[in-house]
């Protein structure tokens, strides 16, 4: 009798060790971990640029990340909870949550690793530089990089009309923009070899202002004197659209830059 209670004691010691195992590596609650992906980029290379996702959905999925809009009308930068579309004009507009988005990659951010990188160093050895610092280059990465930037060369990407052509012609008469010495944020994503055609692999940034009022997708950059924020990220999921365009497209990402 007294042996059975002393083990359902100690089961119960057990039990609860475990469960505050997990809250510690995981916090409290839902894993905030989690890269969060509607639809593909080997897809919206094909021209898929509508899809069925309001960022009202997608902000259910986090505060931070990039991607596009319907008719690929601009750069989706999302930042602080708050999303902004850079037009071809290259200004940051406010967005309507009702908006729909073709492809964009989310997340909570939440630094796992903070560093200061004092440079200078140009978007390539930015590159190296945040690699040296990457336990694995098998999981996925969300990187802020803050502070001021010496140079920043971006793009956007004009409305299309149907039927749409594909990416790679897009981004040929793409409109870019620089910048000197101007402060703001350049975030995004550090995403493994075994990603490709399904996302980029390797780090793919957007730009915003520390005025919030332009940016881009990052062409090239350099930095000194920033702080680059890396948040690990152990899960993926991923939302398919189901429409006729995404069901019958060929993909690739072959020619991604
Ligand atoms: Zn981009």
């Amino acid at each position: 009798m007294k042996k059975t209670a002393t083990g359902i004691v100690l089961l119960g010691l057990i039990f609860s060790i475990t469960i505050l195992g997990c809250q510690s590596s995981q916090g409290p609650g839902k894993n905030q971990d989690v890269l969060f992906q509607y639809s593909t980029l080997g897809s919206l290379m094909a021209g898929v640029y509508d899809g069925d996702l309001t960022f009202t959905e997608l902000g259910q999925h986090g505060d931070f990340g990039l991607g596009t809009f319907n008719a690929l009308d601009g750069e989706m930068i999302e930042v602080d909870h708050r999303v902004y579309q850079i037009k071809s004009d290259g200004v940051a507009y406010p967005i309507d949550d009702s908006m729909k988005t073709p492809f964009s990659v989310v997340t909570y951010f939440e630094a796992d690793q903070t560093v200061q990188l004092d440079g200078p160093l140009d978007c390539e050895q930015l590159k190296k530089s945040l690699d040296s610092l990457l336990p694995t280059e098998n999981i996925p990465y969300a990187i802020k990089i803050t502070g001021t930037f010496n140079e920043m060369h971006t793009r956007s990407v004009p409305r299309q009309e149907e039927p749409y052509p594909l990416l790679v012609d897009v981004l040929e008469t793409a409109p870019s923009f620089e910048f000197q010495t101007i402060e703001g944020v350049m975030l995004g994503f550090r995403l493994p070899d075994y990603m490709d055609v399904v996302n980029a692999p390797g780090y793919h940034f957007h730009f915003i202002t520390a005025d919030r009022k332009s940016g881009g997708h990052v062409l090239e950059c350099q930095v000194q004197g920033v702080t680059a924020e890396i948040d690990y990220t152990d899960e993926w999921h991923t939302v398919l659209p189901g429409d006729d365009a995404f069901y019958q497209v060929e993909m690739s990402n072959d020619e991604y830059k």
